[in-house]
Formats: structure tokens, sequence, C-alpha cells
């Protein structure tokens, strides 16, 4: 945990959830034995991404909605390095939609944990595309008019190979969930209910406890996909939360790459140095 020990101080407001998700990818990345060289953590625009300097190694902070095609072209870089992708429910359902539809179908094999406290928390609470309809939100004083996206049942459509569910504060619950998502063969979906104590009043970290149930505990059968989407999507009275649904039989992007079969070297380890200058001189 030392080596992943940043001195920076956080921004975050008192009992955000982004501390129990930073805790729980710390954690899950050391006991994978992970060292903070040999990983990517890829940040998109929102509160979380002010995670991108609270942690040493590699970390990358990029363009709004816009951090899965930066993750999934590093991936494919250097797949030897597990790559891991965090983004807000704001980005993701809305600037980013069209990045995660294609990530999933592409069947990367990444991470992608969404940071999901049900609005866009960095620009003071405006609704996101995941905050429930009519509720009041700055910008919104008399409820938003728009309906709600759901965001699981949406998911679930695109047949998706991995998808789990966590809350931020359950870290312990967390932490083996983001390691079964980096042992995933392609495309991890970790969905993470994250208390806002600033802006969502709807959905806080005291109604999460009480609606959250580990699906572990129940014996539910993850290789169950219709199980898995009645599970997730259904949150009326309870909230499942864990691994919901794993296939490890379809192959990942890289395994279905022709010219990449039979590789055992990376695309970076291939960057070979050429004298342009000849080229060079015909724009002179
Ligand atoms: Fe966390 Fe919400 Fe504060 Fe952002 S606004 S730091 S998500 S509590
Ligand atoms: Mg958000």
């Amino acid at each position: 945990m030392k080596d992943y020990h940043s001195e920076n101080r956080s921004t975050w407001c008192d009992g955000c959830g982004d501390y129990g998700i930073w805790a729980a990818i710390k954690q899950a990345l050391v006991e994978l034995k992970i060292p903070p060289t040999q990983t990517l953590l890829c940040y998109d625009v929102g509160c979380h991404g002010n995670m991108s300097d609270k942690l040493l190694g590699y970390r990358f902070h990029g363009l709004h909605g816009r951090v899965l095609p930066f993750a999934a072209g590093a991936k494919l870089a250097n797949p030897k390095l597990p790559v891991i992708a965090f983004g807000g429910d704001g980005a993701s359902f809305s600037e980013g939609i069209g990045h995660l539809v294609h990530a999933v179908r592409s069947h990367y094999p990444i991470v992608f944990v969404l940071h999901n406290n049900g609005n866009y928390g960095l620009t003071t609470g405006q609704a996101s595309s995941l905050t429930p309809q009519n509720q009041q939100m700055n910008t919104a004083p008399n409820g938003i008019p728009e309906a709600t996206l759901n965001s699981m049942d949406f998911l679930f459509s695109l047949e998706p190979t991995f998808v789990a569910r966590g809350f931020s504060g359950d870290i312990k619950q967390l932490k083996e969930i983001l390691k079964a998502a980096i042992s995933h063969r392609g495309f991890a979906f970790v969905d993470v209910l994250q208390a806002c104590p600033t802006y969502n009043h709807f959905a806080t970290h005291t109604m999460l406890m009480q609606k959250c149930f580990k699906v572990e505990d129940e014996n539910h059968n993850a290789s169950d996909f219709a199980k898995a989407r009645k599970l997730a999507v259904d949150t009326s009275k309870r909230i499942a939360t864990g691994i919901l649904y794993r296939n490890e039989n379809v192959p990942n992007f890289i395994e279905r790459l022709v010219p990449r079969q039979g590789k055992t070297t990376t695309p970076v380890e291939e960057v070979e140095t050429f004298d342009i200058t000849k080229l060079m001189e015909e724009f002179v």
C-alpha cells in the first residue's frame, strides 16, 4: 500500500464514496501483487478523476467521456499491462455512451469502474441520465423532466461477459469484485453505487447500506444471464451487489485479431527505429 501512497491531499468532500473506491482499488492491486509501475489507471473527468494524482504509478486523466478509447488503445499497444478505466455516470452514460457501447461489443480486455453517484458532482449537482425522473437538482428546481436511463438493462442488452455491482461503503466486497474484474478475460463492467453526500440526497450512504445485499450470500449462479439481468435491473426493494454475471468462454478483442495470433511480443516491444531523413526531405 505504501508503494501506491501519494502525498497529494484529497479534494473530495467529507463522506464522499470516492474514498471507498480509492481504498478498494489499491487493496485489490496490492493483493494481486501488481506494483504501480505495472498497471495503467485511466480517469475520466469528474470528481472521481481527481484520484489520478492520489495514487503513484502510471495514470492518465483524459477528456470528458473519452476515457474508454484511450484505455483500449493503451491495452492494445501493451496487452501485458492490466488497464483499469474509471468514469462517472454523467460522462459514461451521456457524453461517452457511444464509447461504452463499442467497448462492450469489442470485448477489450480492460476493466471499467463506473463511479455511479447519480449526478454530475464536479460541476455542482446537475442531473445525469441516471438521476431519477422528477428529482430536484441544481439547474432543475422543479424536478428533471427527462426519463431516467435504465443503465443496467441497457448494458445487458449489449451482451457483456462480466457485470458486477459494488457499493462504496463496502470496501471489502468491492476489493474482491475488482480483483475478479482485473482477472477477467475480456471487458469487465463494475457499477459502483457511490455516495455523494453533497448533491445526491436520494440514494444516500445510509439508504444504500439498508438496501444492498450480497448475491454471494444467496448462492447466486453468476453464469445465469437472465437471472443476472433481472437482479441488476430490479432495485425497487433491494439492490443486488457482487458479481452478477461472468462468462470466461468468449475470446477477447486481442485474441480475435488474426495478425496477432501466435505473437509472443507486444506491439510496443515491436516498435523499430527508422531513419526518416529522406522522407522528410520531400517536405522541405
Ligand atoms: Fe464526492 Fe459528491 Fe463531493 Fe464530488 S460533490 S467530491 S462526488 S461528495
Ligand atoms: Mg456522477
